[in-house]
């Protein structure tokens, strides 16, 4: 079992205050609570404060390119099945150049986690309007305001048919703790969006406006169109497991539907051993 010495990396050079602190360490207590070790885990960036995050949680990582840590990932999983695989990143990275990666990740069910830290705006590049940004947001290159509006992260994950769909925010550790470890042991693509203020360029969506509008659910919704009626209805401003279903995984699809044995775990293979045993 990992203890925290063990998932330090990196030390973070993220602005003090920053909502990214809180997610990292989200992610190493859930894998402490879980009892997993480190060689277990592969963490796979993108580009970003965020991205930093697989220098930062000393697993197996790859820091990858802009917006491609979800396709990677599903080719770490689908190279190693025995990995417990994270992918993670911003909401630039992942709900702009990333988005059509993010959709058919959500429809094609790889067994991995993808765990956005949402901040509605571009970090690092120092504050530029991002694809959840509010309408109206004014930022260096929107002075007049955001013309646009944001992209809706969970919804989306809902509507293109993610089985495991949640929302947490950096300001409520043990809810995250408790929502990122459910979503390492779903089995199938589990998506998490976390709220996490960037202090330094984000004076609108900072830890007091989080407090002030976020509705918790205790329960996963019943059905899609009910997590969609309710996000919709709280403006996304929710929190907690929204939508969770279970189906097979785009491997163990594979496996039942074309007869194929790739290395699976040892509880897969035992399963598919009497499945296919004669
Ligand atoms: Fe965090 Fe914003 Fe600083 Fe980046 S710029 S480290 S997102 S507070
Ligand atoms: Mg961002």
């Amino acid at each position: 079992m990992a203890t925290l010495k063990d998932l330090r990396g990196d030390a973070p050079t993220w602005c003090p205050g920053c909502g990214h602190f809180s997610i990292m360490a989200g992610i190493q207590k859930a894998i402490i609570q879980l009892g997993y070790e480190p060689h277990e885990f592969a963490i796979i960036s993108g580009i970003g404060c965020s991205g930093k995050v697989s220098e930062y949680v000393r697993t197996n990582g790859f820091h990858t390119i802009h917006g491609r840590s979800v396709p990677v990932a599903q080719g770490v999983k689908m190279g190693n099945p025995k990995l417990k695989v994270i992918a993670s990143g911003g909401d630039g990275d992942g709900y702009g150049i990333g988005l059509g990666h993010f959709i058919h990740a959500s429809r094609r069910n790889i067994d991995m986690s993808y765990i956005v830290m949402d901040n509605n705006i571009y970090g690092l590049t120092k504050g530029q309007t991002s694809p959840r940004s509010e309408h109206g947001f004014v930022t260096k290159t929107t002075k007049d305001g955001n013309k646009e509006y944001p992209v809706d992260p969970v919804s989306t994950a809902v509507a293109n048919g993610a089985t495991f769909v949640a929302q947490g925010f950096a300001g409520d550790i043990k809810q995250m703790v408790d929502i990122i470890q459910r979503a390492i042991e779903h089995e199938g693509f589990s998506h998490v969006n976390i709220f996490s203020p960037c202090v330094t360029f984000n004076k609108i969506n900072t830890y007091d406006f989080y407090k002030e509008k976020l509705v918790h659910f205790d329960k996963p919704f019943e059905t899609r169109n009910e997590a969609l009626s309710k996000i919709k209805e709280h403006e996304g401003m929710v929190t907690g497991v929204l939508y969770e279903e279970k189906r097979d995984d785009f491997q163990r699809k594979l496996a039942i539907d074309f007869d194929m044995q790739p290395a699976l775990s040892e509880e897969m293979d035992k399963e598919l051993y009497h499945k296919f045993e004669k």
